[in-house]
């Protein structure tokens, strides 16, 4: 397929745990040559410098120091990726004041992209709504629960970690009430964003059907 190569865009993907916007945000990202940010990872490193602390990541003052002591270092911690990182990230992601302490730092990797990028992937829960709202293009990302249980825990088997389905899945339906529950950003479908469902799309025909989505945006806007 031929693509345009668009001047400067920021292309905002948003969706539940295990939906794929990961990977797909990844891969649009070296399609296009633009800077990605996967921005729970801030708030999964948040989460884990709290509890590595001692604290309890729901307590706004231990989780809204965290957030402010936050440096690049913290980013590149081992212990990110796990159940563990995810469930203290969705409960600090939950405060307002968390949320509004890391805005800034998003919104200026949207419009400044590091390394002088034309442009910026962002994936997470609220890019689309809150992050970027005038993100020229957003996709909204699921997967029924069922499958996201089992990408989970193929993955986490791949990394050697013992997991069961029933445990995974419970935790992901508990981390989906969660982000979609809170009140501050919940994780919702932005109204102007294109829903992708990849319950039965392996990981290339996603990336194909966002990409197709994304050139027509990118056609109509300059149009
Ligand atoms: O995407 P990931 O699973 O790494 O996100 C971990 C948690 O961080 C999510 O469950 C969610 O609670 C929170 N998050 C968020 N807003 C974002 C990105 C992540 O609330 N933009």
């Amino acid at each position: 397929m031929t693509t345009t190569k668009p001047r400067s865009l920021v292309i905002a993907l948003d969706g539940p745990a295990a939906s794929g916007k990961g990977t797909l945000a990844r891969r649009l990202a070296r399609h296009y040559g633009f800077a990605h940010l996967d921005t729970g990872l801030i708030y999964r490193a948040v989460g884990m410098k709290v509890v590595r602390a001692g604290g309890d990541p729901a307590d706004m003052a231990s989780a809204a120091a965290a957030a402010r002591a936050l440096g690049p270092e913290d980013l590149g911690a081992g212990d990110l990726r796990g159940d563990l990182a995810a469930n203290a990230a969705s409960k600090v992601a939950a405060i307002a004041e968390i949320r509004a302490i890391l805005l800034e730092f998003q919104r200026n990797f949207a419009r400044h992209p590091p390394g002088g990028e034309p442009g910026a992937v962002l994936d997470g829960r609220d890019i689309g709504t809150v992050v970027c709202p005038d993100a020229e293009a957003k996709l909204y990302v699921v997967a029924a629960v069922e499958v996201r249980a089992e990408r989970r825990l193929k993955e986490l088997r791949e990394a050697g970690v013992e997991a069961i389905y029933a445990r995974v899945l419970q935790d992901l339906k508990e981390r989906d009430a969660r982000d979609m529950g809170r009140s501050t950003a919940p994780l919702t479908q932005a109204q102007d964003a294109f829903v992708l469902d990849t319950s039965a799309l392996d990981a290339d025909a996603a990336f194909a059907a966002a990409l197709d989505f994304i050139e027509t945006r990118i056609r109509a806007d300059r149009a």
